[in-house]
């Protein structure tokens, strides 16, 4: 995840929840399902804001989200890219294996191009996924939780692990990267507040994980529901409503047939149904908030934290590298 600050519910629901759920996976016999390393895409906050002053206090803000929803740095590392120097040596290996027609055909470049209103591209920026694949394969990730706005990255990694493999076999393992597979939950493109498709920091329409329930019963007035259910006893249609999408996410099973027959009736209005959407939300999230508050009050652990991750981070980065390097042939030295 880049460093943009709080996280929001879409970051929550496409990723963060779907990573401590593979965290916390056991196998039958009680051993761990597997490793986990969660990392903090720094270096890609530069593909659209130069703005570097604020990405410290962006960094301890989203790690403070992620141990406060369920991250354990105890069974995860969490590290930032630029402290891991191989995420730069190996990104610039893979820009030799993929075109740039390639990477132009990219959708999620097209979308963002389209939502922040850019009119001209960096080449860091076209070069997002071939650094995204360098921090994926790093650490010989097999899967990578997203959100589905990721899944042509995961594609790309795809491509530039098997081109890499093919190109150059390892004279001792043969193949040194696996193939990643995504791994995408059933809310893996939350819509934002305001209807659009995809909640956003820079789209201005989120439900932060650190907002107090008050803060989430101000923001949910103003979700956007059913055009055409304008007053109370109109029938709706949740099928296109916000809130209702929200319901389906964090309202139990036992009541979201009422809720869904409610609004279609029209017995149900959209003042009482944002109501219990906010109530849901609130409960999903106030164990978070309990849990922040430590982090907030020992900022030397959360730095300890980080610091720990970058540790353990660079150790499989070199190994992986020295790999690398000896199946290219890089660095021989012949008598
Ligand atoms: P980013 O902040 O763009 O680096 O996104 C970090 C992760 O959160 C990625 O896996 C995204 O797919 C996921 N994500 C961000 N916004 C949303 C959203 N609105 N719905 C679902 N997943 C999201």
């Amino acid at each position: 995840m880049r460093p943009t600050g709080r996280l929001h519910l879409g970051h929550y629901t496409g990723a963060l929840e779907n990573w401590i759920e593979q965290q916390n996976l056991l196998q039958p016999d009680g051993s761990r399902a597997y490793e986990t390393h969660f990392l903090i895409a720094d270096y890609h906050n530069l593909t659209t804001s130069l703005d570097t002053g604020s990405i410290y206090g962006h960094t301890i803000d989203m790690l403070i989200d992620w141990l406060a929803a369920g991250v354990d740095p105890g069974k995860s590392p969490v590290f930032r890219q630029s402290q891991v120097k191989e995420h730069a040596e190996l990104f610039l290996i893979f820009s030799n294996l993929i075109t740039t027609a390639r990477l132009e055909r990219n959708p999620t470049l097209k979308e963002q191009v389209r939502d922040l209103n850019m009119d001209a591209l960096c080449y860091g920026h076209l070069g997002y996924p071939v650094l995204q694949a360098a921090d994926i394969l790093l650490y010989k990730g097999n899967i990578v939780p997203v959100g589905e706005d990721q899944l042509p990255h995961v594609e790309i990694t795809r491509e530039i692990a098997r081109k890499f493999n093919s190109h150059f076999p390892h004279q001792i393992l043969g193949e040194v990267f696996p193939e990643p597979a995504p791994k995408i939950t059933k809310f893996s493109r939350l819509v934002g507040l305001d209807g659009k498709a995809k909640m956003s920091k820079s789209l201005g329409n989120t439900i932060l994980l650190s907002d107090t329930p008050d803060e989430i019963s101000a923001k949910m007035r103003n979700a956007v529901t059913d055009t055409l259910k304008v007053r109370r006893n109109d029938p709706g249609r949740p099928e296109v409503c916000t809130v209702y999408s929200y319901h389906r996410k964090f309202t139990s099973a036992e009541e979201l047939p009422a809720i869904e027959e409610g609004c279609r009736s029209g017995s149900l209005g959209c003042v009482d149904c944002k109501r219990m959407c906010s109530a849901a939300i609130s409960a999903e999230i106030a164990p978070m908030l309990e849990r922040r508050r430590d982090y907030e009050a020992d900022p030397e652990l959360v730095r300890q934290i980080l610091h720990d991750g970058e540790e353990r981070a660079r150790k499989i980065a070199r190994q992986t590298m020295a790999e690398v390097r000896e199946a290219m042939h890089l660095g021989e030295v012949r008598a």
